[in-house]
């Protein structure tokens, strides 16, 4: 028979097979020989006390011939023929796994995505990177497999849909992900790995008769009455489907301009903005492991953190936080500087980098605008008034770092004390960085809050040692951390997840505001898919 079951050992026990058997016979009652074998369903560290232990889920197999765990299966069709297309824009997770659940249903998909394959991709990061060349099109956020690409690959997600997820991690594996991703509490892949996954999406959607188009930037939509008749690229090409899936990503500001434009409803929406904060990962170790623990393991990944505060009625909180990480230069457009995080799977960069923002409701920009007295701070409902605001603060930001993506920055302790920092700390930020007083780029009613909420994590992250714990002038802060979600949503109608106006465009993902991070993106995507097909493909 197998069972499922819980084991909770020692490091030194969970890395070793036999000892894992031992403990699973123990636990049963069983002969150890009557263990035939085992495969892992989950695992977790638990490093909160003085010895590591480890959680283990386990399908073991008693008195019955081992086999190894069955991955799911997938059917994609051959759509060369297929009667029924769809359009989708953006090949970001959404775009990827909703043309891949068209395959499943017979739907022919067509992806139209503005950037670059992720080879070509690769040379316009490293020009951004080491020169302060941005291509407009083809960058960290625009391009093949979208914002997801060249990040850290943390699969993991808030969405509770159990089912989904385990379907969207087993499609990862299905194009190369490794199989731990199916039982690691944090499960992530890494920017080195990811690329490869994608492009293998891609050949398999291309190869079952869907197509994948680049440098198709769509730029136009012709409407006639409540459906999209067809839609055009900068390039000046057409495509028409019987559905259209938008999956733009929360990056795409010329979408939601012609949306406005076009009288399609769109809604401005609260998104959070703040900092990148990186700390050697060596202190982030001490603090979460203790370090004598750290030192003796080989076995304990490089610590992460979750850090949330609730300061003056709004959230403060880390976002995306890439141990052994590095903070990478993800804005879209010359002249506004925005950073973000990514690691390679084996995180083993001497960094520990981190989102650190605060919340940002649409009252708030209100207020600041009128305070600032910004043209067309538009109290009655402007959908674009976060979307502008994000934007001002970037440009703000890159206006202070001097250009070609330098980004300012200031020492954790000094920003808090508004001291101008004398010298900052090595970093990992390629394009270079450059000591400003952060409190005059960043809003004032982030300021205080970033500020508080540094303090507040401190007494939760301390080292034992006043000055070794989170809250350290080792620590260096980046402005700005901007792109944490979607500043607009485009509404959809609950049921038919097609928007209110028109009824066969299909918002999906994060751009639209309905995920936030890969997975969900990913889940998002197949959901519309299946909704686009419910309206179109029978
Ligand atoms: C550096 C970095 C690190 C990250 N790390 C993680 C992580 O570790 N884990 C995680 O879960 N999430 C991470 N994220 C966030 C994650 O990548 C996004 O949440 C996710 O990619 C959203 O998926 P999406 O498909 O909705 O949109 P996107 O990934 O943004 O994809 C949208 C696509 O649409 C294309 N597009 C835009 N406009 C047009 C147009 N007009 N015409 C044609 N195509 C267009 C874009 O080029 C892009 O490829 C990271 C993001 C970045 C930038």
């Amino acid at each position: 028979m197998q069972q499922k079951i819980s084991l909770r050992l020692p490091v030194g026990y969970a890395t070793n097979n036999d000892c894992i058997v031992e403990n699973i016979a123990k636990s049963t009652g069983n002969k150890i020989h009557e263990i035939r074998g085992f495969y892992l369903l989950k695992k977790s560290i638990d490093a909160r006390g003085k010895t590591i232990w480890v959680n283990l889920m386990v399908n073991a197999f008693i008195n019955e011939p081992f086999h190894q765990r069955e991955l799911l299966a997938f059917s994609f069709k051959d759509v060369n023929t297929a009667s029924k297309k769809c359009v989708i824009i953006g090949g970001g997770p959404a775009g990827i796994f909703a043309a891949l659940q068209l395959l499943e249903l017979g739907v022919k998909p067509i992806i139209l995505e503005r950037g670059q394959d992720v080879r070509t991709r690769r040379r316009d990061l490293a020009l951004l990177n080491k020169k302060g060349i941005l291509n407009p099109e083809s960058n960290y956020c625009f391009g093949e497999g979208g914002a997801g690409t060249y990040s850290d690959g943390k699969l993991y997600t808030r969405s509770s849909k159990r089912g989904n997820i385990d379907r969207i991690l087993n499609l990862f594996v299905h194009f190369g992900a490794d199989e731990n991703i199916l039982f690691e509490a944090h499960p992530h892949i890494g920017t080195n790995k990811l690329p490869h996954i994608i492009t293998a999406m891609r050949k398999h959607i291309m190869d079952c008769g869907g197509e994948f188009h680049f440098n198709k930037k769509v730029t136009d939509i012709t409407l006639v009455h409540d459906e999209i008749k067809s839609i055009q690229t900068a390039d000046r090409d057409t495509f028409s489907s019987d559905s259209y899936i938008l999956a733009t990503g929360h990056s795409a500001r010329d979408i939601f301009t012609l949306l406005h434009k076009k009288h399609i409803e769109i809604i401005a929406k609260g998104f959070a903005l703040g900092v990148r904060i990186e700390h050697p990962q060596e202190l982030i170790n001490n603090i979460q492991y203790g370090k004598r623990s750290f030192a003796d393991n080989d076995y304990l990944p490089p610590a992460s953190y979750n850090l949330a505060e609730q300061v003056d009625g709004r959230g403060v909180f880390s976002f995306c936080m890439c141990p052994g990480g590095i903070i990478a230069p993800a804005a879209t457009n010359n002249g506004e500087l925005v950073v973000n995080g990514w690691s390679p799977s084996k995180r083993n960069n001497p960094y520990a980098n981190s989102g650190m923002v605060v919340q940002v409701e649409i009252e708030d920009v209100i207020k600041f605008n009128l305070a600032n007295k910004k043209p067309n701070s538009d109290i009655h409902g402007d959908p674009l008034l976060m979307m502008n605001f994000q934007k001002d603060v970037e440009e703000k930001s890159f206006a202070a770092g001097g250009g070609k993506f330098v980004a300012p920055a200031q020492r954790m302790i000094d920003f808090t004390e508004e001291k101008m920092s004398t010298s900052l700390p090595q970093c990992s930020y390629i394009p270079g960085v450059h000591s400003t007083p952060l409190n005059e780029v960043l809003p004032t009613f982030i300021n205080q809050r970033l500020k508080a909420g540094f303090k507040l994590f401190a007494q939760k992250m301390s080292s034992g040692k006043k000055q070794n714990g989170y809250f350290t002038n080792e620590a260096i802060l980046l402005a700005t951390e901007s792109r944490t979600s979607s500043p607009v949503r485009i509404p959809r109608n609950e049921q038919l997840l097609s928007h209110p106006q028109i009824k066969n465009l299909f918002p999906c993902g994060e751009g639209a505001g309905y995920a936030g991070g890969i997975v969900s993106a990913a889940m998002d995507g197949e959901k519309v898919a299946l909704a686009s097909y419910a309206l179109t493909g029978k």
